[in-house]
């Protein structure tokens, strides 16, 4: 018996008849394209994240986007972020001209370090960037406080964490958007690739709905220059019927990473901090130890096939190079990206599939 880190499988076989019968109307609708079927999933979806919008687009990428175009970012703009996120935090800023500003994380809950962000902070800087990091939020009135006395923007990085609360509020209206991803993997994912965005500002949406759409709001009129970001029907109806099993799927999650964290016993491994205000929703359980690639082998020897988020932080990554990190900017980032495992982490994952992971880790 082999435990992967992830398996879709056994979810789809639960919702199959539901998601083929969707398909099937979407099919004989030819709604493939936007249309009413991502209309009713973004009012199901702005319910559920508790703001007034959300809008589908075709990835979580773009969600970030057209979050930063929304904004005015532009070229000789500044947006910080987390050096630890997955790099398409920051690929939203890059596409704009503009200059992603890392920050580095606290060395125990691995989110966005909020004591170390207004030294970053120049003329150039238009907004704050946060990632609510493997489905827990980060400290949201924090960031908030100095995006506020600066007069910069907040955006979320909700890709990995929908449904997850901050205070008692669910993520999502906390900024002036939130962006989700709903690739396949993420706890909400789309049976293809889509992602959204949720916000209470009108003058947004309206915006957004232009950009995803061409530029246009009147068809073959183009306003400004746009894309072709519109999220599919298909895409949706998957969507819809998966976010009906979401809060379940969620509360699974909570009961497995309860399950990790009194089981595990071993002091050669380390967890996530968990501050009081964060509820998480565990898109991924992420544990550190000193010897990560022999942890790695062991549990693989073991029937157990870890993940690994991430290897290399953003600020290190080939592709930034231009921007003139190196080695030692962000010692947390860094440590965590060199010790940092992720260990089995799904709804469907059974008891006895847990506690097998937690005797093998308390072996080693
Ligand atoms: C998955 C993810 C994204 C990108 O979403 P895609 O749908 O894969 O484009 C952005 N940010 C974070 C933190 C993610 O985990």
């Amino acid at each position: 018996m082999n435990i992967p880190c992830l398996d879709l499988k056994k979810q789809y076989s639960q919702i199959k008849q539901e998601v083929l019968a969707r398909f099937e109307q979407v099919c004989e609708d030819t709604a493939f394209s936007g249309g009413k079927y991502v209309e009713q999933f973004e009012k199901n979806f702005a319910t559920y994240c508790d703001t007034k919008y959300a809008i589908g687009v075709d990835n979580g990428t773009s969600a970030l986007h057209l979050a930063m175009l929304a904004l005015g970012i532009k070229e000789g703009d500044e947006v910080i972020l987390p050096a630890n996120t997955f790099i398409a935090t920051a690929w939203g800023v890059s596409y704009c001209n503009a200059t992603p500003v890392f920050v580095d994380c606290d060395a125990d809950t691995w989110e966005i370090d909020a004591s170390k962000i207004e030294a970053k902070i120049t003329p150039k800087t238009k907004a704050i960037a946060g990632v609510h990091l493997y489905g827990q939020p980060f400290d949201i009135d924090a960031v908030k406080a100095i995006a506020d006395k600066h007069n910069l923007f907040l955006i979320e990085d909700a890709a990995q964490a929908h449904g997850a609360y901050y205070k008692g509020k669910r993520v999502g209206g906390f900024g002036e958007m939130a962006c989700f991803s709903f690739y396949p993997g993420k706890n909400l994912g789309a049976y293809g690739e889509a992602g959204g965005l949720s916000t209470n500002n009108e003058n947004y949406v309206k915006h957004i709905h232009s950009l995803r759409s061409h530029g246009s709001t009147v068809r073959y009129y183009h306003d400004e220059i746009g894309f072709n970001m519109r999220m599919g029907g298909l895409e949706a109806v998957s969507l819809d019927v998966k976010l009906a099993y979401l809060d379940g799927w969620n509360s699974r999650r909570k009961d497995i990473a309860k399950m990790y964290q009194a089981g595990i016993t071993n002091p050669k491994i380390k967890m996530q901090a968990q501050p009081e205000f964060a509820d998480s929703v565990y898109h991924l359980f992420v544990i550190t130890t000193e010897d990560r690639d022999g942890l790695m082998k062991y549990l693989q020897e073991n029937g157990i096939s870890p993940g690994l988020h991430y290897p290399v932080p953003c600020h290190l990554q080939k592709a930034y190079t231009h921007l003139g990190y190196k080695q030692g900017d962000f010692p947390n980032s860094e440590y965590l990206a060199s010790h940092c495992l992720s260990l089995p982490m799904y709804a469907e994952l059974s008891n006895t599939e847990v506690e097998k992971v937690i005797a093998v880790l308390n072996k080693y």
